[in-house]
């Protein structure tokens, strides 16, 4: 089911880690941020938008994680695009023709096993480094790349409707999920925080990759509980954090497994 969460765009919610898809509305057809995870959540989406009477013009992967680069034929063949590093890492991965069979195997363990397409996943054009707009015939779309959890990663703001796409960042039910393959995963993760900053006054609207959308104020709230975050476990401290531990949200509690890890990884 589509939800609108600011003029002319909305977000289509998945049973999975809470996913957002995101579709803004242009003067042709939509845009497609993120479609969507399970084969049946893509299929109703492909519904509801033919029931709106709006077509696909082009898609949008804030980054190569494979949650964020699935597709459905039903949205037809436009362009679907990410960044450089986003486009040239998920080509690299599927360079390795193990890569589908890998997540297929990693899905296993998970409640969606069996249900995610993975058919067209990953055919990602990336736009020119540098590029600052996605190219599309419909409100102006920011591209706010930055490094940070995942290679090419890129933050969307929907200037004219005060909408940021946050991508896997600033998420109510996720802490910072680091990149670990840089030399500072903290100091990067600081870094792309700072840059959502200087557009979260814009932002009367935060659509999570993971999470619930948020309304005025919750884009900059969310910057400082993800700062306070980073700034405990760099220095090696246990965050007072409300997503991990005992405050943590029923059916979240994995999260605190991820802190444990990426604490560990930091000390080492
Ligand atoms: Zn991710």
């Amino acid at each position: 089911m589509l939800r609108q969460v600011a003029d002319g765009v909305l977000v289509h919610e998945s049973t999975f880690v809470q996913s957002n898809a995101v579709v803004v509305e242009g003067r042709a057809g939509v845009l497609l941020i993120d479609p969507g995870v399970t084969a049946s959540e893509l299929d109703c989406l492909v519904n509801d938008l033919a029931d709106l009477g709006r077509t696909v013009v082009a898609g949008f992967s804030t980054h190569p994680h494979w949650d964020h680069v699935l597709w459905h034929a039903g949205f037809g063949e436009v362009p679907r695009y990410g960044t450089a590093r986003c486009a040239a890492a998920i080509r690299d991965e599927l360079s390795d023709p193990h890569a589908k069979t890998r997540i297929a195997d990693h899905l296993i363990e998970t409640e969606i096993a069996g249900q995610v397409p993975l058919d067209l996943l990953g055919l990602i054009t990336g736009l020119p480094a540098g590029t600052t707009r996605v190219p599309w015939d419909g409100p102006k779309v920011r591209i706010i790349e930055h490094q940070a959890h995942a290679p090419g990663h890129a933050a969307l703001l929907i200037e004219e409707r005060g909408v940021l796409v946050a991508g896997d960042m600033l998420s109510d039910v996720l802490i910072p999920m680091l990149e670990h393959d840089t030399a500072d995963p903290v100091g990067d993760y600081l870094g792309a925080l700072r840059l959502l900053e200087d557009v979260a006054g814009d932002a009367g609207v935060v659509v999570p990759g993971h999470g619930s959308v948020g309304g005025p104020g919750r884009a900059r709230a969310r910057i400082e509980l993800d700062r306070a975050y980073l700034d405990a476990v760099r220095n090696g401290r246990v965050p007072a954090d409300p997503r991990i531990g005992p405050s943590a949200k029923p059916g979240w509690e994995w999260v605190s497994d991820v802190h444990e890890g990426q604490f560990q990884q930091l000390a080492r």
